[in-house]
């Protein structure tokens, strides 16, 4: 469902500490209102940690992968029925560090996706262009090539899913998507989207958003909110983000 949503991607990054007065200074400073919503997701060892803090806050909290598979010989990989089991909402997938590092090709983000949603969670889906593909002028094409791929694979579930844009050479580099670059890309997957019968979908920005620049980007008119990395381990700058 449409609604501002911003969600923090605290990548390999926690400890038992640090993560107990980020949460508690995020439980504290959000204040929820109508149509607006926050969500951190942790590493999985952290699941249990962010659960308990944040019972019966409003900020929800998920996973930043999850396996294409239900069950079996897959060592590593933590299916969706696990986390949903205990509470899990949410699971970022198809993070371009997920794509780059680990061969994550479009047919198993969209498996995954299809994973995710079997079990109730909401997929967090990204797509992006690295900074050769932009400066050769596929940005478009390589977006919606990575779009079609999931829209393909969950059919009449379209618009149970969030899509971030994250564009690879803003992750993480201090350079960010102008408004309008980003804009221009989100109303290319909004259209694609409606095709599918989910124009309602939650589209988020990601890529080296900050406090600064917050505001501007989602002002656009098709960027409902961010997907947030290293400035969600800081609690004032997330929710200084958030309340953008
Ligand atoms: C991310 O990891 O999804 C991300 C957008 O990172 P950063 O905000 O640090 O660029």
């Amino acid at each position: 469902m449409r609604g501002k949503l911003v969600v923090g991607n605290w990548k390999m990054n926690g400890g038992l500490a640090a993560n107990a007065a980020l949460l508690s200074e995020l439980a504290a400073g959000w204040k929820p209102s109508p149509g607006r919503a926050i969500a951190v997701c942790v590493p999985y060892p952290y699941l249990a940690q962010v659960a308990a803090v944040l019972a019966g806050s409003p900020i929800a909290w998920g996973a930043q992968d999850v396996s294409e598979h239900a069950s079996g010989a897959y060592t590593g990989e933590v299916s969706a029925g696990m986390l949903a089991e205990f509470g899990c909402r949410h699971a970022i997938v198809g993070h371009s560090e997920r794509r780059q590092h680990y061969g994550d090709t479009d047919a198993i983000v969209a498996a995954k996706v299809v994973a995710a949603l079997a079990a109730g969670l909401t997929p967090i889906a990204c797509v992006g262009e690295t900074l050769a593909e932009r400066d050769a002028g596929v940005t478009m094409s390589v977006v919606l090539r990575q779009l079609d791929a999931i829209l393909a694979a969950v059919g009449a579930n379209a618009a149970k899913l969030v899509v971030a844009y994250e564009p690879v050479w803003a992750i993480g580099t201090g350079r960010t998507a102008s408004p309008e670059e980003a804009q221009a890309v989100h109303a290319a997957l909004r259209a694609r989207l409606a095709k599918n019968g989910a124009a309602e979908v939650a589209l988020l920005y990601g890529g080296s958003v900050k406090a600064d620049n917050a505001k501007s980007l989602f002002a656009m008119a098709d960027i409902d909110g961010g997907l947030i990395g290293g400035a969600s381990l800081k609690a004032a700058e997330f929710l200084a983000i958030a309340r953008s």
